[in-house]
């Protein structure tokens, strides 16, 4: 069996995961509980007004409802809503096409916001600040810049990288929010709701041991319940027990503290090529083939968070937790990969 991928996009892409299961409505989103309570007041202010909402930047790993909140803010605003992302849209000529398609306080999501061209980022600015674009008309000598009036609108932006975005862009947001990996009854509330929605019988035991293997991340809890599921249905009886959850969830290589083969090469490679540390995120992303950025802000949050790594002026250093997790001793030469 090949390894479950649990930053894979596509899981959520599956038309009945994403289409039934995602929450349409800020009262049917778990979790993020201050993110919800402002954007709420900061929704209903901008309808009071008749105002387009502030644009909004939302932040933090994959998997966590940055997009997710893009379409309830939509929902909840009444308007309809144009998705793009950054690396779509790479001629200043298609960002101006979506923008003046935009009716009064629309909403425009642009996902890797990070990855916007800085020509294209550079046209975003006057249409973000004074709802306004100058676009270039011909070529040569009779080139002359047209200036097109915009119809107020949201723009709303998701990246994993916040690092990534220059300063003009982000101070350009009125609404920054950072989303926090959710914790285990958060995760546990996600998990039931998709199972009924799914109309898959689910236990408490079950439902408690697939949110805890889910890297704080409602993406994984909705496609390991998918995956569970399928085992469940061809090897019992249809429902979700403890016993069919962990069988499952062995198969796919998740361990019990929810980390993925990359996450256990991370912490492998620090103990065994690096003596533990103190170790540069660029030597770990090189050891383990991955890119800084995927390193720092896709994988790293989440060991940090769990106590397996800690993060010091020197380096990255191995916790006294991943030496248990991983089953290696300090000074340990062998490797379990
Ligand atoms: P991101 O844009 O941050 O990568 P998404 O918004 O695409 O993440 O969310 C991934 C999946 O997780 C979606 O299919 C959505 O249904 C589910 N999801 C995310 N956040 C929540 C939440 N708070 N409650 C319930 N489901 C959620």
């Amino acid at each position: 069996m090949t390894d479950f991928d649990p930053h894979n996009t596509n899981e959520s892409k599956d038309k009945d995961l994403d289409g039934i299961i995602r929450p349409q409505e800020l009262k049917d989103f778990t979790g993020q509980r201050e993110i919800i309570s402002n954007l709420k007041i900061y929704i209903e202010a901008a309808k009071m007004r008749g105002d387009a909402l502030d644009h909004t930047l939302f932040h933090g790993p994959p998997g966590l409802g940055k997009t997710t909140l893009a379409h309830i803010i939509a929902n909840e605003l009444g308007v309809n809503m144009k998705i793009t992302s950054g690396p779509v849209l790479d001629r200043p000529g298609d960002l101006a096409g979506l923008l003046t398609s935009l009716e009064t306080g629309d909403v425009l999501f642009i996902d890797e916001i990070h990855r916007l061209s800085p020509e294209v980022e550079e046209y975003l600015y006057s249409a973000m600040e004074d709802y306004v674009i100058d676009i270039m008309i011909d070529k040569g000598p009779g080139a002359r810049s047209v200036r097109i009036s915009l119809n107020p609108f949201t723009l709303v932006g998701a990246t994993t990288r916040s690092g990534l975005l220059t300063a003009p862009l982000r101070e350009r947001f009125g609404i920054t929010c950072a989303l926090e990996y959710y914790d285990s009854e958060d995760l546990v509330r996600i998990v039931k709701r998709s199972s009924s929605i799914l109309k898959v019988d689910i236990d408490d035991e079950a439902a408690k041991e697939i949110a805890l293997r889910s890297r704080g991340t409602p993406r994984i809890a909705n496609a390991l319940l998918k995956r569970v599921r399928d085992f469940a249905q061809v090897m019992g009886d249809g429902l979700i027990d403890i016993g069919i959850t962990k069988y499952a969830l062995d198969k796919l290589h998740i361990d019990t503290r929810g980390l993925d083969s990359i996450d256990n090469r991370i912490l492998d490679t620090i103990i065994t090529k690096f003596k533990g540390g103190p170790v540069g995120a660029s030597t770990i992303a090189t050891a383990i083939g991955e890119d800084q950025g995927t390193f720092e802000e896709v994988y790293e949050p989440y060991l940090i968070k769990e106590g397996f790594i800690l993060r010091t002026q020197r380096g990255r250093i191995a916790t006294d937790l991943a030496y248990e997790h991983s089953g290696l001793k300090k000074n340990d030469e062998s490797s379990l990969f």
